[in-house]
């Protein structure tokens, strides 16, 4: 079996899956794999499979799949698969970590320390305790955060079509998420129904001078109607790993707007979760080959 690395991964991967075959990461060697390990940056376009006539199973490193032509890959019998079990908690500490951050002014008061300047008046915070945090889909890691939000003391409830009950927060309909949440943390996959969900109609049905935070899609938002409404205060501040695309176009409009924090998408990138997904891959193939 040939098996192409063409993103990267934890730099064990290669001797942890040498038992199955040869593997490579030249991407010129596409046309001989049989299976490609990818992240985020590989595009599985009808192009790319065009050019991988051997390809039987592609794994993606990670959660979203919408870098995937998962269509042509049905068409052409070949597998896809994710690790997705691997990253709930790594992207669900980055959601945290931005709560946190934000409200506590965590990054304006370093970055004012780093100028010289001592703004102990002015770099008033704000407690997630006894806050509502909104979680917008709740599977995987948006159950992570949940978990973790409730040790804060926070209130959680949550809004999925598909999720009826939830051991962690009240299941809520959409107006009455957006209507009472202080925070509000994006955990939906990009989907036709996702994409540029949050738009200036649903920003006006927030709490005013709300929290958000991004770890889900970049896409699932309007950042034009994000940015007027950071502009105005509507929303007080914006936490987001996910952009629309990796990295962001100098054009994005949020990244001039006031009170955004940002992380170049390094949700799935803890050093453990490198590890488990290598683990996941390895169980993967474990079952296809039955070594
Ligand atoms: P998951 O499939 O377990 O959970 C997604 C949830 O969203 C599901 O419960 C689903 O019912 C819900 N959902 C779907 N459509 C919805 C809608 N219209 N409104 C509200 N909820 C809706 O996936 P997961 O493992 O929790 O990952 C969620 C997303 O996080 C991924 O799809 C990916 O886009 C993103 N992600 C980002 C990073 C990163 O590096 N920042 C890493 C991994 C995953």
């Amino acid at each position: 079996m040939k098996i192409l690395i063409s993103d990267a991964f934890d730099p064990s991967l290669p001797s942890k899956l040498a038992r199955f075959g040869e593997v490579f990461d030249d991407k010129e060697r596409l046309p001989e794999a049989d299976v490609v390990l990818i992240r985020s940056k590989t595009k599985v376009t009808r192009e790319y499979l065009d050019n991988a006539p051997n390809v039987k199973l592609v794994i993606r490193g990670g959660v979203g799949l919408d870098n995937v032509d998962r269509e042509t890959c049905r068409e052409r019998g070949i597998e896809v698969h994710n690790t997705a079990s691997a990253s709930s908690v790594a992207v669900a500490e980055l959601a945290l970590a931005l709560m946190l951050a934000i409200p506590n002014r965590v990054i304006e008061g370093h970055l004012s320390m780093k100028e010289g300047k001592w703004l102990k008046k002015e770099l008033k915070r704000t407690e997630l305790y006894q806050k509502t945090l909104g979680i917008l889909g709740i599977g995987l890691i948006g159950t992570e955060v949940a978990r973790r939000a409730g040790a804060f003391g926070m209130k959680v409830i949550a809004h999925d079509p598909y999720v009826k009950a939830h051991d962690f927060a009240d299941m809520v309909p959409m107006d009455d998420l957006l209507g009472h949440s202080d925070f509000i943390s994006i955990h939906t996959p990009l989907t036709e129904e996702t994409r540029v969900m949050l738009n200036a109609a649903m920003i006006a049905r927030m709490k005013d001078g709300v929290i958000l935070v991004n770890t889900g899609r970049g896409k699932v938002v309007n950042e034009a109607d994000l940015a007027a409404a950071l502009e105005s205060g509507k929303v007080r501040a914006y936490g987001t790993d996910v952009w629309t695309s990796d990295p962001p176009d100098p054009s994005c409009p949020l990244l001039k707007a006031p009170n955004v924090f940002m992380t170049p998408h390094i949700g799935a990138s803890s050093k453990e979760n490198l590890l488990r997904i290598g683990d996941v891959i390895e169980e993967i193939l474990e079952k296809k080959t039955g070594d």
